[in-house]
């Protein structure tokens, strides 16, 4: 007679061991749900990827000290290049040479945000099993899920947290997702490559191309900080692209960029290549398998961030996933679609589906059109921009920040915003129907 092997069951089952992975089993286990975590490698070894985010977000959440940069001087460039015949003080005297955010940015401790979770987890009992999620089936009253070793678990609930290509999550295929890609160093150089104490957004200056690279596209952009000590973080990048661009084109314009402003590197301490998809769809509400984060479509499609949704979206998924599993009238298929309600509801589908068309626009500007766009896009009240960036406004004052631009525009990005093209208007009718 074989052995048996008993089956672990749990309330809800975490796939991953992501920041998202970690901040929904974190939330759950605060509110005294048996969760238990499965992923390939032990949830507490390091994050490759360095997570920033706006200042006013870490306030208002109240997880400042999970920060180790923060950055008052914020900036952004959105210079033209100049005809190679133009003086120095033509070049200084360029209207609005620099956008000024007069909003801090921070980069989190990845190890530190890490722990933050983790702790919660611990502190609850939480076991985190090692394991590649192959397969999952599901009944009446839950789930079960299989690893390519062959071990099972069951669940009530799945959360399924292992990325932007999730093992189960199932999204609408809508045809080609952008990503945005990057590379970057993070290092020692022969100059500076930005200020002392300094944080550069986007740096979309581009006279270190000829002419004809601008034409030929793709628009990109300089990302920079100083990490003090001597120590910068440089990342050439697109915010958004299909196909994405290639890590080889980045890296190639990083150099040029750098030397164009007479900066080499001198050592390098870490190299990052970037590479997540912005625009996916939102995926099928009704499976009974629950996604978060990069599995969920939770990266905002115009700005690529996400870590700031976690940290609140986490909260209210797992109190309405606490309060389903204490309903007798919902069986899992049922507490699976209360889970989706919750972090799905109208309001957010309806701002994704703005998002989405405002991307699908900006991927079609040519580079001097996307500089025009950002400069005015930043030029709105700080409360509409940032609102933008970080998704808290509601849906009438995103509407409202979105027709602003559209009245302050210059004409050539307002006749941009009013052509529809591909399937710009599909995804503008989504906001009626999302
Ligand atoms: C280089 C980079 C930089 C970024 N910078 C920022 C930033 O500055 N700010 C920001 O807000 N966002 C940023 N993002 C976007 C986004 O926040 C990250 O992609 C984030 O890591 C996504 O988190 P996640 O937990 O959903 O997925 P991931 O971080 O990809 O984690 C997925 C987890 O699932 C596990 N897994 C995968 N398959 C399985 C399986 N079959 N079974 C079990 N486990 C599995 C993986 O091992 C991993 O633990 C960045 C993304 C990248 C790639």
């Amino acid at each position: 007679m074989g052995v048996r092997t008993e089956v672990p069951v749990c309330d809800v089952l975490v796939i991953g061991a992501g920041p998202a992975a970690l901040a929904i089993a974190a939330a759950l286990a605060e509110r005294g749900v048996a969760v238990r975590g499965v992923a390939p490698l032990d949830p507490a070894s390091p994050w490759a990827n360095t997570y920033g985010i706006w200042g006013p977000e870490v306030d208002a959440l109240g997880v400042q000290e999970l920060l180790e940069h923060r950055w008052s001087d914020c900036r952004s460039d959105f210079r033209a290049p100049m005809p190679s015949n133009a003086s120095p003080s033509d070049r200084e005297s360029t209207p609005l040479a620099t956008t000024f955010h007069g909003v801090d940015y921070g980069l989190f401790d990845r190890a530190r945000l890490q722990r933050h979770w983790l702790e919660s987890c611990r502190a609850a009992g939480m076991v985190w099993d090692q394991a590649e999620a192959s397969a999952i089936a599901h009944d009446r009253h839950g789930s079960c899920v299989s690893s390519r070793d062959g071990r099972q678990w069951r669940a009530r609930l799945v959360i399924d947290a292992s990325g932007h290509q999730p093992v189960f999550v199932r999204r609408p295929d809508e045809g080609p997702v952008a990503g945005q890609a990057a590379y970057g160093i993070v290092g020692t150089f022969t100059a500076a490559p930005v200020e002392p104490g300094q944080f550069v957004l986007m740096d979309y200056r581009s006279d270190h191309l000829s002419a004809a690279e601008r034409q030929a596209g793709p628009p990109t952009f300089l990302y920079a900080m100083d990490l003090g000590d001597g120590r910068f973080f440089v990342e050439e990048t697109s915010l958004a692209l299909a196909p994405p661009v290639p890590y080889a084109v980045l890296q190639e314009r990083l150099m040029r960029r750098l030397a164009h402003r007479g900066v080499g590197v001198a050592a390098v301490e870490h190299e990052e290549f970037c590479l997540f998809p912005m625009n996916t769809p939102l995926p099928d509400l009704s499976q009974q398998v629950v996604g978060f984060g990069g599995a969920a479509s939770l990266v905002h499609p115009a700005s690529g961030y996400m870590v700031g949704s976690l940290l609140r979206r986490a909260p209210a998924l797992a109190q309405a996933i606490t309060e389903g599993l204490l309903d007798p009238a919902l069986d899992a298929p049922a507490l699976a679609q209360h889970a989706w309600r919750a972090l799905w509801p109208l309001e957010l589908r309806r701002k994704h589906a703005l998002y989405r068309f405002g991307l699908e626009k900006l991927m079609r500007y040519p580079e001097d059109q996307l500089r025009l766009f950002f400069r005015t896009f930043f030029s709105l009240p700080t409360n509409q921009w940032y609102g933008f960036l970080t998704n808290t406004l509601s849906l009438p004052e995103l509407i409202a920040a979105m027709l602003r631009l559209f009245a302050v525009a210059p004409w050539s990005v307002r006749f941009g915003l009013m052509q529809q093209q591909g399937r710009e208007l599909q995804l503008l009718l989504r906001l009626f129907k999302p």
